[in-house]
């Protein structure tokens, strides 16, 4: 098995003082008012803790993928503050920031006139590595999400199914081995079946690795069998912070939950 370099290469952002377990990122007091006035985020503090898989799940609009946004600066914060590491991302360089900090969301964006594998090597080709390596990690990387690159390698997204290229959208955010990892609807995508095999092995791959995950979804069952933790959100904010998934099904944790397991689970 690979083993991680977290902390340790200087291309992933110098090293790390904070212990698997302990506070990674931090949002103390967060705000983020558009400048039409609509207030996505606000009074919201949560922990995310180094190596965890933490599940934001809530309805439409209640600024999910804001405050995922907020962590590699896509969208700023207009109050409190957030860390990474200890320091407030505000006073980090956005570009290493986000070097730290891998981001998937639903639709993946790959180039359509690029292959998989040079899809997956655009980041690594970006922070200057060389072919060897990176044409060895690719391969590593479609292995690992379930591609066989020698099936796979060459293809373009137009000849993918809509599973497939979530799966190569997965490879490419861990392609640099981020430490954190922003996940916004992942598998939305993804017929059923193949969104359980997907999960599963996403699940594998990140404890294997240690990444840390924010993975937003509006699936309680999505949230149940990935998170170590689950914050749910209502409009603006965390209700609450839930250390056992599976309680989310026992005992309701706010109006929403509640509706949606009434409402045909
Ligand atoms: P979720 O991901 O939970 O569905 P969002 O974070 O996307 O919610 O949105 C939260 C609220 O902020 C919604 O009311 C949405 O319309 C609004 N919003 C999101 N992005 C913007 C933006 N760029 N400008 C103005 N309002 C926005
Ligand atoms: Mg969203």
């Amino acid at each position: 098995a690979r083993t991680s370099h977290h902390g340790t290469d200087p291309k992933s952002g110098g090293a790390s003082s904070v212990a698997p377990g302990d506070v990674l990122i931090r949002f103390e007091d967060v705000r983020k008012e558009f400048r039409n006035q609509t207030v996505a985020v606000t009074d919201l503090d949560l922990e995310v803790r180094k190596g965890e898989l933490l599940v934001l799940v809530g309805p439409s609009g209640c600024g999910k993928s804001t405050t995922l946004r907020m962590v590699n600066r896509l969208v700023e914060p207009t109050g409190g503050r957030i860390t990474l590491d200890g320091e407030d991302i505000m006073s980090t360089d956005a570009v290493a920031l986000r070097r730290r900090v891998g981001y998937v969301i639903q639709h993946v964006g790959l180039f359509p006139h690029r292959t998989v594998a040079q899809n997956v090597a655009t980041v690594p080709g970006l922070v200057g590595w060389d072919r060897k390596r990176t044409k060895a990690r690719v391969e590593e990387l479609l292995a690992l999400v379930g591609l066989a690159p020698e099936t796979y390698s060459k293809r373009f997204p137009h000849e993918l199914s809509g599973g497939e290229r979530q799966r190569v959208g997965v490879a490419r955010a861990l392609a640099v081995d981020p430490p954190v990892l922003l996940m916004d609807e992942p598998f939305g995508a993804v017929d059923p079946e193949g969104r359980r095999r997907l999960q599963s092995e996403f699940r594998r791959i990140q404890s294997e690795l240690g990444t840390t995950v924010m993975l937003v979804t509006h699936d309680i069952d999505e949230a149940v069998q990935l998170g170590d933790r689950v914050a749910v959100f209502s409009k603006g904010g965390v209700i609450e912070q839930i250390d056992t998934p599976l309680r989310l099904l026992s005992q309701p944790a706010n109006d929403f939950v509640e509706n949606f397991i009434g409402s045909g689970r």
